[in-house]
């Protein structure tokens, strides 16, 4: 094994230790490529986007005409979908290049996957539904079964078409309306069409020379291949893996959980890691329906908790902490030390410092809690994350630093430098190959690629303008939804809006609301066509990028990560993809409530 040299966790006493200690593994990390370092899925890597799950169902093309489509068979589409149908709305058709809904849990289905936000904020349209998560995190064939159980409770089924992949969407001004074309040959209109297909949908791999000659098995985690590992999503041991030499690339979320399946099978594993996580209690616990009964149940249960987790994951104050969990400790130790010491008003320096110790002591913590479960000490060392909590997605979870006291469990540390290599029979780091026969790839998702290169098709709106020129200098909106000169057009996501990254659906949760409120007030008043004016959106260009309200796993001081544009400095073109509401996610879904309530929808014209 291949690892620094062991340094333990400076106590709170040597801050500026740690603070250069994070300096210096940033450094070690930055790289002029940044996020051309990762390869694109396609030509001879295509087939690692390949559904495993379904065989390839023929059909008819279709060249009707329905009021909504929607690209996107995830949450947003879904959330949207059912907002859109309690509004009135019948003819809603989801497009989804999947086999049936779930987006993210539909790909994602890599033993031990699970969501790491609390079910009950995370999982959208319980209360609509009826469903109450059997688990704290629920596990991923939960919650694509919920995905399903929304599809068929708001009659998405009917008009949804799978398997398929939008190829364009053009304007059609003469007509008002849509044409959505496919690569199953359809070519259908819609009236308003919606756009949902996911900020992490499109594998990436990693740019390793040599990585096309590798002669073994090999596959992403999110294309998880149980013909060759046996076993399944529910759990199964991975029973094919007893006589294998199994490599895994990336230490991210995805590898936080899938690791220690594959410790608990693969005759031998070598987690390949560039960047350690940062590993927290997970403390998973089975849902009392007797406590949810008694305690949480009652018209508005959800909203009030995820109105509540999102205060407290965000800096804000609230009496209870109903999730209590990893996210809300922070926020906790901020305000209980801003608490202590505000004797004179809260200002932001006291909220500066606050922030800061809480996040050192955090992070002691989660380093010193590495030499508490892992048995070897170059072993523990190596696992230690020397970055802020933020900077990189937190991860809890309570069995993968025990995966490195299996006997056949070998950490590869690269010390920050990635793998140097694949050859046709392994993977090399630090001159030295590691023989294998079959490499796992966690190395995640494209994020800062164009729209059109993630979704595979473009926009094409008045007077022949493609999404992607409009776009050119970076994105343009209003309220993260609306776009100048795509009439009857909805763009789903976080950014120029709430951006809270820790409970994601959220976001999609109010885009829903509005898409919905929005179609039915345009419908109510007979008008065809929906617009924002120019003005609107640049007033909200300017209103977001003007403003301070970055998360703060975007700070540049940061290890790089795709929070942070991989380290590379954030231009004008990139911040207006990284920009939220100036006042953070709370003070958004407010103002967002309040402009839906107000009936007169500032900044969009009805025609
Ligand atoms: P990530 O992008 O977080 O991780 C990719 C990993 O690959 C990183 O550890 C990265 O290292 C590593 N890597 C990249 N290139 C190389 C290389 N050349 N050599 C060695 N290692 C390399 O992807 P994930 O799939 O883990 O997670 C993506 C996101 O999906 C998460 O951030 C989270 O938002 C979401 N997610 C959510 C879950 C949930 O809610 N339950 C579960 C799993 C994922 P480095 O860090 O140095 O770049």
């Amino acid at each position: 094994m291949t690892t620094t040299a062991p340094t333990e966790s400076p106590g709170r006493e040597d801050r500026q230790a740690v603070i250069d200690r994070y300096r210096v593994e940033r450094e070690k990390r930055l790289r002029p490529d940044g996020n051309d370092q990762y390869v694109e899925v396609a030509g001879a890597f295509a087939h690692y986007v390949d559904d495993p799950y379904v065989e390839r169902v023929e059909r008819e093309p279709v060249t009707d005409e329905v009021t909504f489509a929607f690209v996107g068979g995830g949450f947003s589409g879904l959330v949207a979908g059912a907002r859109l149908k309690q509004a009135g709305v019948d003819s809603v058709r989801i497009v989804e290049k999947g086999g049936d809904f779930g987006g993210t849990w539909y790909w994602n289905r890599y033993p031990g996957a699970q969501c790491d936000t609390h079910s009950f904020v995370y999982m959208p349209l319980l209360e609509e539904t009826g469903h109450v998560p059997t688990e704290k995190y629920a596990h991923a064939p939960e919650i694509l079964d919920h995905c399903r159980r929304i599809g068929h409770h708001f009659d998405l089924y009917d008009d949804a078409l799978f398997q398929t992949e939008v190829k364009s969407i053009e304007w059609d001004d003469d007509a008002a309306r849509w044409i959505v074309r496919t690569d199953r040959g359809d070519a259908f209109r819609a009236k308003y069409v919606g756009l949902g297909t996911g900020p992490l949908h499109r594998p990436k791999l990693p740019g390793i020379p040599g990585i096309e000659t590798f002669e073994g098995h090999a596959f992403h985690t999110s294309r998880w291949d149980y013909d060759y590992t046996g076993g399944d999503p529910a759990g199964a041991p991975l029973d094919r893996l007893g006589d294998k030499r199994v490599a895994i690339i990336g230490t991210g979320a995805t590898a936080v959980q899938c690791v220690p399946h594959l410790a608990r099978a693969c005759r031998e594993l070598y987690v390949f890691q560039r960047t350690p996580s940062s590993v927290d209690v997970r403390d998973n616990q089975p849902t009392d329906m007797e406590w949810f009964e008694r305690e949480v149940a009652g018209e508005g249960w959800q909203k009030r908790w995820m109105e509540n987790f999102c205060t407290l994951q965000t800096g804000g104050f609230a009496d209870d902490d109903l999730v209590g969990d990893g996210w809300t400790d922070i926020a906790r130790r901020v305000r209980d030390r801003v608490i202590a010491k505000a004797t004179d008003g809260i200002t932001a320096d006291l909220l500066t410092e606050a922030f800061d110790d809480a996040d050192f002591e955090k992070m002691d913590e989660i380093r010193a809690r590495v030499d508490e479960v892992v048995d070897d000490p170059a072993t523990a060392s190596a696992l230690k994350a020397w970055y802020r909590q933020l900077c990189k997605r937190p991860t809890f979870h309570d069995e993968y630093l025990q995966a490195y006291n299996e006997p056949g469990v070998t950490l590869v540390d690269t010390d920050g430098q990635g793998v140097e290599r694949i050859t046709p029979t392994g993977v090399v780091v630090a001159g030295r190959e590691y023989e294998v026969d079959c490499i796992v790839y966690a190395s995640g998702f494209e994020v800062g690629t164009s729209y059109q290169r993630r979704s595979g098709f473009d926009l094409t709106g008045r007077d022949g303008r493609t999404l992607a020129e409009h776009w050119d200098d970076g994105m343009r909106t209003m309220h993260g939804i609306h776009v100048h000169g795509f009439p009857n057009a909805f763009v789903v996501g976080s950014t120029q809006a709430g951006n809270l990254l820790s409970n994601y659906p959220h976001n999609l949760s109010e885009a829903g609301r509005t898409i919905a409120t929005v179609v039915a007030h345009a419908e109510a008043e007979g008008a065809e066509r929906v617009e924002v004016t120019a003005e609107a959106e640049q007033a909200w260009v300017d209103l977001v990028v003007g403003s301070p309200m970055l998360f703060p796993g975007a700070s540049l001081e940061c290890t790089p990560g795709y929070y942070n544009n991989e380290g590379q400095p954030i231009d004008d073109r990139a911040r207006q993809s990284f920009a939220g509401y100036p006042g953070g996610p709370v003070a958004f879904f407010q103002f967002i409530d309040a402009w839906r309530r107000s009936g007169a929808f500032d900044g969009l014209t009805f025609t």
